[in-house]
């Protein structure tokens, strides 16, 4: 019997193994989420960067040609600085976010970086120049280290560990028992989302682009979590061009500007104060959101105290 079991076994041990590639490699494709039509032109040169500044211009995107999503959209993200993107749901933020990395191409308009159209550049000096703090983090199914290195193959560990605590998630893993070697994902430790997240900082961070999106998960985070992942979300977006798909309207407040994306256009634009003013949509969307918190936190309020 043992004769064809140590076979099996070890037809099972591959299976494991193959399996592992694969989901990793699965999983980097819903990452990546993209067009397998995206490819280089002949003869695309690599992104020169000086800025960087970020320019939408009349930009029009559909997945569907039956059903627009941006329809004529036009900004432009200062160096250095931080556009926010906030609307309801279904309204187009993320698409940007995936236009800018190129998983898609616009359909009218362009997008530039310092002049460069997205379509003239290889993807992968793109792509470098870009970190993506997505809405879903995968981690891989590895240890919490090597999922922070990923930003950058060869990291020190002392690097590893100065992003790791400046993502305000070094203080979590320094506490598990095997620390960075801790494995995590499907076989491993479970994360939370804003653990997760915080993992994602990280390795951004380790990264170092210097063009950051992040795309805010839209899960509700206890008011803790929430402070923490923006103290980390400050820290790597100082002095990069950041642009943020904003669903929690507390991320935005700081931003240089605000676009508020309505059925594929820009509807509102302008800083937080200056379009509490204007009493739009953006001032419902923000009065809403802070009755909801406040809601919660006498719920939360009444359940400490009985
Ligand atoms: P949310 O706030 O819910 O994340 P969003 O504003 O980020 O929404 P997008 O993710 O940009 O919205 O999606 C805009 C529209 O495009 C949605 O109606 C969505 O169903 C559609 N869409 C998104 N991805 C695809 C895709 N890969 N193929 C077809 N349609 C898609």
């Amino acid at each position: 019997l043992m004769q064809i079991y140590r076979p099996l076994n070890f037809i099972g041990f591959v299976y494991r193994e193959l399996r592992q590639g694969l989901t990793d490699i699965e999983e980097m494709f819903k990452l990546l989420d993209r067009d397998p039509e995206i490819t280089d032109k002949p003869g695309a040169g690599q992104l020169e960067i000086t800025g960087p500044v970020i320019r939408f211009e009349d930009v029009h995107f559909h997945y569907d040609p039956d059903r627009p999503i941006l329809r004529g959209v036009s900004f432009e993200v200062p160096a250095g600085k931080t556009v926010a993107i906030v609307g309801p749901t279904g309204a187009g933020k993320s698409t940007i976010s995936r236009l800018l990395f190129r998983f898609y191409d616009v359909v009218g308009g362009r997008i530039t970086i310092d002049g460069q159209d997205l379509r003239d550049v290889t993807q992968e000096s793109l792509r470098s120049a870009i970190g993506m703090v997505p809405q879903d983090t995968v981690l891989f199914n590895d240890t919490i280290g090597y999922n922070i290195e990923y930003g950058r193959p060869g990291a020190s560990e002392e690097g590893i560990k100065q992003a790791a605590a400046m993502a305000q998630v070094g203080t979590f893993i320094e506490a598990l028992p095997r620390g960075y070697d801790t494995p995590v994902g499907e076989r491993g430790l479970k994360l939370s989302g804003g653990e997760k997240q915080r993992v994602a900082i990280a390795r951004t961070i380790l990264k170092s682009p210097s063009i950051l999106i992040l795309d805010e998960a839209t899960s509700a985070l206890d008011t803790k979590t929430e402070r923490d992942i923006q103290q980390a979300l400050d820290v790597v977006s100082r002095n990069r061009t950041t642009v943020v798909i904003a669903h929690r309207l507390s991320t935005v407040v700081n931003a240089d500007e605000i676009l508020v994306l309505r059925e594929g256009q820009v509807a509102e634009r302008g800083s937080h104060f200056h379009l509490l003013a204007q009493d739009g949509l953006y001032a419902q969307m923000w009065n809403r959101q802070r009755e909801a918190s406040e809601a919660a936190e006498r719920l939360a309020q009444t359940q400490d105290d009985p």
